[in-house]
């Protein structure tokens, strides 16, 4: 077989510990062999972070806006252990999070669905996104304690100098106090990222806040989506035959436990952040969650919803055997590679994508696994894969596909 072309490159974002392992591993059995891969490579290890200032992480950012799609392991946010692990000249941000601020945008996170990893919800039968709001509200919040009497207001300073006050509340002894903030070009973003995921993929999107008792804050949520949705957006959904749903925060909650799944649940901040985690653990595993970060103008940034897996890594750097999942990076690789595909009209690079992804579930389905899914298997006497055993059990049955 000829190797598949790619005539735009891939933005390729390297990382560290045991998921850069995995990396070169991914690519070397199941990419090389059946791709002539073209990436513009950027490491975004730790060392070489630290080397260049943090400016190889900015720089990898702006290649993705200018070609459009990216894929990223997972790296180390460094704390004040990797300071000295690595010697470090300054705790560098999260490269997540430089990279979300240069692109804005949304993260949109699915759990990858194989028979025999049943979800604790038993009629879940397909997988359900989640897009968190990732700007604002309380985890930009402004906090008082109030130690006794006296009153609280909201003050708003118009530039002219004129004041608009709100009481929140006349206080009789002792409370608390908290003034949050988003901003109108925040929550259109996250609503034109929203939308255009939906189509993208072709599900419906379910949005909820708590508009009823939120009567202006959650409320302004409520009416940008559905201007922006009215205005820009449905006649797009009625064509490619997908909805747009808005119900309250706890009316949504109760549908989707009931729901067969199948849909893209868009979340504010504080409520994508605890739905997210229940979500995925309720469907089996971080190691089954893929993760993609698109940006209202269309670039997409590919990973796994996992860290870097350090205990492993230490265990591979001792030279014992591991058995690291892969099966998040290989669908953060999958699902770059048939972005491409489709940006670039390459119809070869979305059908490698798609028998990779049925590849690597088959190979799972099929009873080969590594020992996270296999402690959790419904399948009956699995085999347990070393990280390179697995990765290598996808080949093959790759092979078979091909
Ligand atoms: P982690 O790497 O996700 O691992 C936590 C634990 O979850 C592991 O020790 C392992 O459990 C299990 N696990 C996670 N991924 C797995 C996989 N692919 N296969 C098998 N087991 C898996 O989180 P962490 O240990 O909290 O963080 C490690 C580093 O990752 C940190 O430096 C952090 O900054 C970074 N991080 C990066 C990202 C990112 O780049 N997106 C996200 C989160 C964290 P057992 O040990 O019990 O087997
Ligand atoms: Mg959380």
């Amino acid at each position: 077989m000829e190797r598949i072309k790619m005539p735009v490159p891939l933005v390729e974002m390297d990382g560290d510990e045991m998921t850069r392992v995995l990396w070169k591993m991914i690519k070397e059995e199941l990419l090389l062999p059946y791709i002539d891969l073209n990436t513009e490579y950027y490491d975004l290890g730790l060392e070489y972070r630290n080397e260049t200032n943090d400016q190889v992480t900015i720089d990898s950012a702006m290649a993705t806006k200018k070609y459009g799609v990216a894929v990223k392991c997972a790296t180390i946010t460094p704390n004040a252990a990797r300071m000295e692990e690595y010697h470090l000249k300054e705790m560098w941000k999260s490269p997540n999070g430089t990279i979300r601020a240069l692109l804005d945008g949304t993260v949109f996170r699915t759990p990858i669905i194989v028979k025999g990893i049943e979800p604790v919800v038993k009629n879940w039968k397909k997988p359900i996104s989640i897009a968190r709001h990732a700007y604002g509200d309380v985890y930009k919040a402004s906090e008082m304690k109030i130690p006794g009497p006296g009153r609280c207001e909201l003050v708003y300073t118009a530039q002219d100098g004129s004041e608009t006050r709100e009481l929140i509340h006349q206080f009789e002894g002792p409370g608390i106090v908290q003034g949050m903030h988003n901003l109108e070009s925040s929550i259109e973003s996250f609503a034109r990222s929203c939308f255009n995921y939906a189509l993208d993929t072709r599900q419906d999107l379910w949005f909820a806040t708590k508009d009823t008792i939120s009567k202006k804050y959650d409320h302004t949520f409520k009416d940008i989506f559905q201007e922006i949705y009215d205005k820009d957006y449905a006649a797009r959904f009625e064509e490619a035959g997908i909805t747009y749903f808005y119900t309250l925060i706890d009316d949504a909650v109760a549908r989707v436990i009931r729901s067969e799944g199948g849909y893209i649940w868009a979340c504010k901040n504080y409520d994508g952040d605890v739905m997210s985690d229940m979500v995925a653990t309720a469907f089996g595993s971080l190691a089954m969650m893929t993760s993609v970060l698109v940006s209202p103008e269309g670039y997409y940034e590919y990973e796994a919803a996992h860290g870097t897996v350090q205990r492993h890594y230490y265990k591979y750097l001792k030279g014992e055997t591991t058995s690291t999942n892969s099966v998040a990076t290989i669908f953060a690789w999958t699902g770059a590679l048939r972005k491409r595909g489709e940006l670039d009209q390459v119809p070869e690079l979305v059908r490698f994508a798609g028998l990779l992804e049925k590849a690597t579930i088959d190979t799972i389905e099929g009873g080969r696994m590594t020992k996270d899914l296999a402690l959790m298997t419904s399948l009956e006497n699995p085999v347990v894969e070393t990280s390179e055993g697995f990765i290598q059990a996808a080949r093959q049955t790759l092979e078979t596909l091909l």
